[in-house]
């Protein structure tokens, strides 16, 4: 991947609740098309760092650009238009609308409604939903909610898809379901950042790992190296 251009660059970010530092000095540069696992212990500010990339924390410290655009100010829709895609840990349908219309839904303001209708379906055909199309969200299994949640998130085909823990309560065969769909994506050209408590799943997908521990990035690189390192068995063991 080292030849292809920069998409997400974030440079010294940071974020304080009140007198609380959850984010602090973060660099990152991912690459077009790189598929990169994000891993800490809870708490270590993981979503933290992806409501600010996202933008649904609006003020944070530092900067990050999307293509060399910087994404300051931007609510969050209009960075989805610029190419950003995130999922969130706990699936936020719209729990009175069907499958199909959750995913119309960021559709509708980028073209015209037909169009928007082919689009949702062939995103649920892409997470082997469009056979529910027409259920209620609570009527799914708890990996088609996650599944759902993937196809709202790429509607608009996203650049970077952000998964915040897509997995987390799924089967050991529901796992294998998400890891094998993020695949796709990323094989059609989607950037994924990964964030994971199941090494397996991150082991099997990423070709890069980063770590935070208590707000900080304290590895970056291939995912074995960084696993062997001390310092990162250290913070998962707790000391
Ligand atoms: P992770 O996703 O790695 O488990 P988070 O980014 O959710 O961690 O949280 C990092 C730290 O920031 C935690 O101590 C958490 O309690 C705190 N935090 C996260 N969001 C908020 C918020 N909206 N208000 C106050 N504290 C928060
Ligand atoms: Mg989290």
């Amino acid at each position: 991947m080292s030849g292809r251009e920069i998409l997400l660059r974030a440079e010294a970010v940071g974020k304080r609740f009140g007198g609380f530092t959850a984010l602090q000095g973060i660099d990152l540069e991912l690459r077009a098309g790189e598929r990169l696992g994000l891993i800490g212990p809870n708490g270590s500010g993981k979503s933290t760092f992806v409501n600010c990339i996202s933008g649904d924390f609006a003020a944070h410290d530092g900067q990050v650009t999307l293509a060399g655009k910087p994404l300051a100010g931007l609510k969050p829709h209009r960075r989805a238009r610029l190419g950003l895609a995130r999922t969130f840990q706990l699936p936020q349908p719209f729990t009175s609308l069907s499958v199909l219309e959750n995913v119309r839904v960021p559709l509708l303001f980028s073209g015209e409604a037909a169009e928007a209708s082919r689009r949702a379906l062939d995103c649920l055909e892409q997470v082997e939903l469009a056979g529910k199309a027409d259920k209620l969200p609570k009527e799914l299994t708890q990996v088609e909610q996650r599944r759902l949640e993937l196809a709202r998130a790429i509607a608009l085909r996203p650049q970077l898809l952000i998964a915040d823990e897509a997995m987390a309560g799924l089967s050991h065969a529901e796992v294998d379901q998400i890891i094998a769909l993020l695949l796709r994506l990323n094989a059609a050209g989607t950037a994924v950042i990964m964030i994971e408590h199941i090494m397996r799943a991150v082991t099997a997908f990423a070709e890069r790992l980063i770590v935070f521990v208590a707000g900080r990035k304290i590895a970056d690189g291939p995912p074995q190296a960084v696993l062997a390192l001390r310092e990162v068995e250290d913070a998962y063991l707790g000391k």
